[in-house]
């Protein structure tokens, strides 16, 4: 059987330069690269959203992002196959018969959950089961190979636990996922990718952070972004050095430096290691990210509605077929049918 290479992109906001940077950028190279010989999924996890407050509309939104995909260089072909998860039921269905082998330990050990939620009994369950629901977005197809960003490496083990549960518990029903050492080696990387918070280095760059100046979106005009990165924290060592513990600030820079040009980080280092000049880095970093917003904002203008609404239609025939059939194996093996 074809292995399935699978992602997701949330939208309940607008995507900042480290969903770009850690996945959308990541997936795009591997469709581009596998698509002959594996399935390709790349699904809009569009109740995902809601576990937060969303801006705009889900709709335009889910349309919007898979132009995001084309727009950072995805060809499509038959085998790749977008579709929203909601137009596909069998999402929720499947979720409800994980919830019923997962654990309120390990739910209460992840770590998104906690920082979603501050623990408070006052957040929405979605925040806490949203990680089932991710397992079901996997399982339901199979899916060997799930590129992410470093933050979500926590769920594809917990979605590989449940797995293999339910795969113990009931006979070989899932395909389990490769663990997210492979998972890395797959992305062609040496580690995961965590592009961090401008404002609060120690943190990840997240769409859902507060903070103007914290996050670079793909929709900024450059001009702004350009704001954005001269206005960077960074440290008073007064020297640059590639050391993400003690240094995130200017270390998240010249990662970012090394993604947005396709440059290995090691050169990177090599221009910039013990030099004093902070603000000149920082022009550096800014013009490349200016460059890549040019180019990739109007890129995104070649796209039609129609267009993404045709793809869709297709992908999402396909994957109520595959889901379906998955959901009616597991509904069997728990006794349902
Ligand atoms: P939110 O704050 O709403 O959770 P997010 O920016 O974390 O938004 P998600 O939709 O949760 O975005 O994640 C989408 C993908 O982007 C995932 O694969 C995730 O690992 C990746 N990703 C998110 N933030 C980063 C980051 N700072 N660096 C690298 N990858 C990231
Ligand atoms: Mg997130």
């Amino acid at each position: 059987m074809k292995k399935t290479i699978l992602t997701g992109l949330r939208i309940n906001s607008e995507f900042t330069l480290g969903n770009y940077l850690g996945a959308l950028l990541p997936m795009v190279r591997l469709a581009n690269k596998y698509s002959s010989e594996f399935n390709v999924n790349i699904f809009v996890p569009d109740l995902h959203s809601i576990i937060s407050p969303v801006e705009g509309d889900i709709k335009s939104n889910a349309i919007n992002s898979i132009k995001h995909y084309l727009a950072a260089g995805l060809e499509v072909n038959e085998n790749i196959h977008f579709y929203r998860q909601s137009r596909v039921p069998a999402h929720a269905e499947l979720t409800w018969v994980l919830n019923c082998i997962a654990s309120m330990g390990e739910m209460k050990r992840m770590t998104q959950y906690k920082e979603k939620s501050n623990e408070k009994d006052s957040s929405n369950v979605g925040i806490f089961d949203y990680p089932v629901l991710m397992a079901a977005d996997i399982l339901l197809y199979g899916a060997t190979f799930v590129p992410v960003g470093e933050d979500q490496f926590q769920h594809i083990e917990l979605t590989r636990n449940l797995a293999e549960r339910f795969n113990n518990r009931f006979g070989e029903t899932f395909v389990v996922p490769v663990s997210t050492k492979e998972q890395v080696e797959f992305m062609g990387l040496k580690e995961g990718i965590r592009i961090r918070d401008l404002s609060s280095p120690e943190k990840k760059m997240s769409k859902s952070a507060l903070g103007e100046n914290s996050k670079i979106l793909l929709s900024d005009s450059p001009e702004i972004a350009v704001k954005k990165i001269m206005s960077a924290t960074t440290d008073s060592f007064g020297e640059i050095k590639f050391d993400f513990k003690e240094r995130p600030g200017i270390s998240n820079l010249l990662q970012i430096a090394s993604l947005v040009q396709d440059r290995p980080i090691e050169e990177i280092i090599e221009d910039w290691n013990k030099k004093a000049q902070y603000g000149e880095l920082k022009k550096y970093v800014a013009k490349a990210v200016k460059n890549l917003l040019t180019d990739f904002q109007a890129k995104l203008m070649d796209y039609s509605d129609d267009y993404i609404l045709r793809l869709f239609a297709e992908g999402e025939n396909y994957a109520n077929r595959i889901a379906n059939a998955k959901l009616n194996d597991v509904y069997e093996k728990v006794s349902l049918r």
